[in-house]
């Protein structure tokens, strides 16, 4: 693994092998599942395990080909390896997909039958919730396997990890304000937050309590007017929300909205949100926002509050406070990546990357030792 071998998020498995893939970017094995009687089509990627049994959400999702499919778990999984090397977790990256219609396919039998799958690795893979995936779709998977987590709290679950996820971004946005600003006071900073789903409306609140002027938009209307009802934020267009004169910017949507198109648009001179892969192209992209003097809080370093909650689950009894305070470190770890980035004039995308690498060769090296 190295950060040389970059990998475009929009790059299509397309003319590309497999195994050509999965070793340029690392993987150690990818699991096909297949079931006639339930209708399952799903695919597991195990990418490392050098830190630990590798943990990551499985996705239920309609993929137009299964190439895109593919693409998706091989960049999932490889980027929780990533998250949770750099927010000191023992733990691995891995990350699963389910191929098809969410509203045909979801029942009991299915998500045992997937609970079988994940079991039949003993461990190496941990399962978890990611998008059209529900803590109660974790109860019946957990009836097959014991490796999964993300389980509800009356059943000693960590439950929902959105608040969570909001709190860690909240404290990377701080640490990047403090190097930007000189001060990591949000009091009277001017912040728009693309997309107020479940970690975006607790990021909004946080904000709103220190002071911030917030500015939000979202593709759902309803959610919408709720938020900015219930904090005072101001709502803007979804389009407009690349041009407008703020301090910071919250990607809190979808992936890649870091691009060509789009950072010549932006006045922040910060960028710090919970979607998962912002830059479109992690090297290209990385490198344009220096240009542009933007400061840049990896994504997978700032959203870590999910994982590191669910690190909480698998350790025993959950405690809330001290996941939240576990996720507190995000301050830390965010400014040592700065610190790095500055040292060695790399994008701090790369910096994070470097940490991260370092971390997994340093304690692998230590686990083969007597
Ligand atoms: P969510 O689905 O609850 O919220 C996403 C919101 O974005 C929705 O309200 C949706 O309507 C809106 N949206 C979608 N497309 C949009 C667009 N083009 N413009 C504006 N708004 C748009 O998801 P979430 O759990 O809040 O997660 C948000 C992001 O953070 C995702 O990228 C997710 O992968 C990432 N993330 C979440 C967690 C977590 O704990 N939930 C952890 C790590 C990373």
């Amino acid at each position: 693994m190295n950060v040389m071998d970059e990998v475009d998020v929009t790059e299509k498995a397309g003319g590309i092998s497999i195994f050509e893939q999965t070793s340029k970017m690392g993987h150690e094995q990818i699991v096909f599942c297949q079931d006639n009687a339930t209708g399952l089509k799903a695919i597991i990627g195990v990418h490392n395990t050098v830190l630990g049994p590798a943990l990551g959400g499985t996705r239920f999702w309609n993929y137009a080909t299964e190439e895109e499919a593919i693409v998706d778990v091989l960049r999932l999984s490889r980027g929780m390896t990533y998250k949770a090397a750099v927010s000191g977790l023992n733990l691995g990256g891995g990350k699963a997909v389910i191929i098809g219609d969410v509203t045909k396919l979801k029942n009991e039998a299915f998500l045992r039958r997937f609970g079988k799958f994940v079991n039949s690795l003993g461990g190496r893979y941990i399962t978890a919730e990611d998008m059209n995936m529900k803590t109660s779709d974790m109860e019946y998977i957990g009836m097959e396997t014991k490796h999964v987590t993300g389980l509800p709290v009356e059943m000693g679950g960590s439950g929902d990890p959105s608040p969570v996820t909001a709190y860690g971004v909240y404290m990377g946005m701080k640490a990047a304000a403090k190097k930007a600003y000189g001060s990591d006071s949000l009091n009277g900073k001017k912040v728009s937050v693309q997309g107020v789903g479940q970690v975006g409306m607790y990021l909004v609140n946080h904000l709103v309590k220190e002071g911030a002027i917030v500015s939000i938009t979202d593709i759902n209307q309803e959610r919408l007017a709720k938020v900015s009802s219930d904090t005072g934020a101001t709502v803007v267009g979804m389009d407009e929300i690349y041009d407008l004169d703020v301090d910071i910017y919250a990607p809190c949507a979808m992936g890649a909205t870091l691009n060509d198109n789009t950072i010549g648009r932006l006045k922040a001179s910060v960028i710090a949100g919970a979607a998962n892969n912002q830059l479109e192209h992690e090297g290209r992209h990385g490198q344009m926002l220096i240009d542009a003097g933007i400061l840049y809080a990896p994504d997978f370093v700032i959203n870590a509050g999910g994982i590191i909650n669910i690190s909480g689950e698998l350790a025993g009894a959950y405690n809330k406070q001290q996941a939240y305070s576990w996720t507190e470190k995000i301050y830390d770890t965010t400014h040592n990546i700065f610190a790095l980035a500055t040292e060695k004039n790399i994008p701090t995308q790369d910096a994070a990357m470097k940490l991260a690498e370092k971390r997994i060769e340093d304690i692998g090296r230590v686990k083969l030792s007597m």
